[in-house]
Order: C-alpha cells, then sequence, then structure tokens
C-alpha cells in the first residue's frame, strides 16, 4: 500500500511519520503524477487559503478531483477538511467540493487558538480518542450521504461520506493511530 501525502504546505511530515508508524508507505504529492499508484491521499492540516492557491498553482485540482471521483479514498484533517467542503461559510475560496457539507472556518473563535479534548468516537471503539484542534474549523452542516461519526458538544468535528474522511481535528500531532487505520480500510 502507498499512500499520497498533499506536501504543498502544513503538517504533512506529521501525517508520514504516522503511516510508516503503521507500516504504511508513503510519498509526498507536489506534482500531478504523483497521483499515479497511490491508494489514498491524505489533506494535511495547515491554511487552506494557501493550500487552495497552490493546489491553482500546481495544477493538482482537477486531476485531485478527477481522482477522487474515480474511486480515490481521500482524508482531509482540518485546513483538508475545509478544502473537501463543499460550501465553506462566508468564503469564495477555491476547494475541492468532494463533501456534501458546510464548513466554517476558526469556528471556535479567534482567542481560542488551540485546545485539546477527548472525543467519543463509537466507530473507533470505547476510548476516546484524543483530539488537538488548532484555529479549527467545524462542520455546520452535513448532506444526506455523510456520517456524523464525532461531535465536540454541538459541533460535528468527524465525519465521513463514502470513502472521504474529515476531521476538524489532527490526529497525527498524537499517538493514536485509529482514525488513521480507519481512514487506511477504506484504501
Ligand atoms: N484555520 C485554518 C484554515 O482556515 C485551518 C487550521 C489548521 O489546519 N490547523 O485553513
Amino acid at each position: 500500500m502507498l499512500i499520497g501525502v498533499l506536501a504543498l504546505q502544513g503538517a504533512f511530515r506529521e501525517h508520514q511519520e504516522m503511516l510508516a508508524a503503521l507500516g504504511v508507505e508513503s510519498r509526498q504529492v507536489r506534482k500531478p503524477e504523483q497521483l499515479e499508484g497511490i491508494n489514498g491521499l491524505i489533506i494535511p492540516g495547515g491554511e487552506s487559503t494557501t493550500m487552495g492557491k497552490l493546489l491553482q498553482d500546481y495544477n493538482l485540482f482537477e486531476p485531485i478531483r478527477q481522482k477522487a471521483l474515480q474511486g480515490m479514498p481521500v482524508f482531509g484533517t482540518c485546513a483538508g477538511l475545509i478544502l473537501l467542503a463543499r460550501e465553506i461559510v462566508g468564503s469564495a475560496q477555491p476547494r475541492l467540493g468532494l463533501m456534501d457539507m458546510v464548513v466554517e472556518r476558526n469556528a471556535f473563535g479567534r482567542q481560542v487558538e488551540s485546545f485539546e479534548v477527548d472525543l467519543d468516537v463509537p466507530v473507533l471503539g470505547e476510548k476516546p480518542l484524543r483530539a488537538v484542534f488548532i484555529r479549527a474549523p467545524y462542520i455546520v452542516s452535513v448532506g444526506p450521504g455523510i456520517e456524523v461519526l464525532a461531535r465536540y458538544g454541538d459541533k460535528i468535528v468527524l465525519a465521513r461520506q463514502g470513502r472521504f474522511l474529515a476531521c476538524a481535528f489532527h490526529p497525527e500531532l498524537t499517538d493514536d493511530t485509529r482514525l488513521h487505520r480507519l481512514f487506511l480500510e477504506q484504501c
């Protein structure tokens, strides 16, 4: 198995380290041809406006969209979740729009830069998942094709639509590998 990690900006190395810990090979993706032969793609956290601009500059938008529509699993974390959303509240920034959900950026308030919580994620078992939120978005609403996998309070922070998975937090910054393993099952 070979997993691509979009490596234009943001926390891509940490995702690669987590994949390595799981014994899975990964490849940094910066060019369309690097999408060939991968079994899935991770879009890391970072800054979604910057990443969207770089996706355009590197001509990666359409190739990723096409591959995804042809069956490539995609896992977006934090800024990656924003890029997967169909709609971003108050923003016309470029996005892949692969998941039928509306997201809001920096939704926990600008003064709350980052925080950690234990989330109940039934699909991962009984043990709560430690989640690190950094200037995090959340999912405001979802379409009928989306499964909500976790909430923090009343806010949706983890969702799945078929082979697309998105979380508002940074699973690559803890040593709990369960969410990456859930994604790998799709790959
Ligand atoms: N606030 C960032 C954005 O809007 C996301 C933050 C993150 O990925 N940690 O893109």
